[in-house]
């Protein structure tokens, strides 16, 4: 208990939780809610059973719902600034999206990605810092570049394809150095601004894996990972530090019944759960302060390990929709960002 204070009070380890107002439908409104808001505004309660409401405490709840904070873009900023820009200080920064298709995860992480991205750039007078970029998807345990367009080799520029997959595209090397660092041979790109690092995103997300499934026709079957790395120079102080701000839009958590799905899509389930299980116990032996992490139980975990160790910083962003029909995929992401706490 003391030491999960600790935690807290050193930033390292936080999960929030943004709730996606409820679809408004033609004609009427858009369904039943099954959450509320605690007074006090980091307490959620769920409540679709008639059992008395199940109860998660977060660091902090975005949502348009009464006593929860402000879940416009500045009030979701003033939140998540501070903890992504101490990569610029040095430190290793990772924040992610996780929760059922359709939650938000993307909506979140692209607003966040602009939000960092235009305050990294405008923040940086009296320094002289490179910053650079790569852009990885893992899609059934293998790491793609997102920056290369698949068809480079050919001549021929396919960017804007969304329904299509080239298996062709070679995956990339995972690999662990002689310092024990986990290196992947991906590609990186010097940005000089916002917009450039926007630009490559969502070129690069025009690639990313997306299929149809019964439960949405784009959900997301791969984990997203983009990863900022500062070198930023102080000469006046005569300092030189390294940051790197991994953002991470992880794959649709939904549980395989939901999406009624077989062959490839069963496999692509399988490789999801099994990937989102070790970030889930990794986040709670970071918790807990367990000496062992078990990063290299997926590429997952692995690609993320400096990133969730050591003098690291970590936010997990749990997206959840507010309708009763959801109600037990919401369940299981709330007891996932609980583990974490
Ligand atoms: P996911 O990536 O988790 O599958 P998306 O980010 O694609 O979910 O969101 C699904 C849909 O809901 C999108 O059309 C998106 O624009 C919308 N949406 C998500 N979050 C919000 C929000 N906080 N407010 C309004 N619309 C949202
Ligand atoms: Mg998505």
């Amino acid at each position: 208990k003391i030491f999960n204070k600790m935690l807290t009070m050193q930033g390292r380890l936080r999960v929030m939780a943004r709730i996606r107002p409820l679809e408004m439908k033609e004609g009427g409104g858009g369904g039943q809610r099954c959450l509320s808001i605690a007074p006090g505004g980091d307490t959620i309660m769920l409540d679709f059973d008639h059992n008395g409401a199940h109860k998660f405490r977060f660091d902090k709840v975005f949502s348009h719902l009464p006593n929860a904070h402000s879940d416009t873009e500045h009030g979701i900023a003033e939140q998540v600034l501070p903890l992504a820009l101490s990569a610029m200080d040095g430190y290793n920064v990772c924040i992610f999206a996780y929760g059922q298709t359709g939650s938000g995860k993307t909506h979140t992480m692209k607003a966040l990605t602009s939000i960092i991205c235009r305050k990294l750039f405008s923040s940086r007078e009296g320094f002289k810092s490179k910053v650079s970029v790569s852009y990885t998807e893992i899609y059934n345990n293998e790491v793609r570049d997102l920056l290369r367009n698949p068809k480079d080799d050919h001549g021929r520029s396919e960017w804007g394809r969304v329904d299509k997959i080239d298996h062709n595209v070679p995956s990339l090397d995972v690999r662990t150095n002689s310092d024990g660092k986990v290196e992947v041979n991906s590609i990186s790109v010097r940005i000089t601004c916002a917009e450039e690092v926007e630009d490559l995103v969502r070129r690069g997300t025009e690639i990313r894996s997306t299929f149809s499934t019964d439960l949405n026709k784009h959900s997301s079957r791969s984990h997203a990972l983009l990863t900022i790395t500062c070198e930023v120079e102080n000469e006046w102080a005569g300092l030189k530090y390294c940051g790197k701000l991994n953002l991470v839009d992880l794959a649709g958590s939904e549980r395989l019944s939901r999406s009624n799905t077989e062959g490839d899509r069963l496999k692509e389930t399988q490789f999801i759960n099994t990937s989102l299980a070790a970030l889930g116990n990794v986040m709670s032996a970071l918790a807990k302060d367990q000496a062992y992490i078990p990063y290299r139980d997926s590429k997952l975990t692995m690609l993320l390990s400096e990133s969730l160790s050591g003098n690291s910083k970590v936010l997990m962003m749990t997206c959840i929709k507010e309708g009763t029909e959801e109600a037990s995929e919401t369940l299981c992401s709330l007891q996932f960002g609980a583990r974490a706490k």
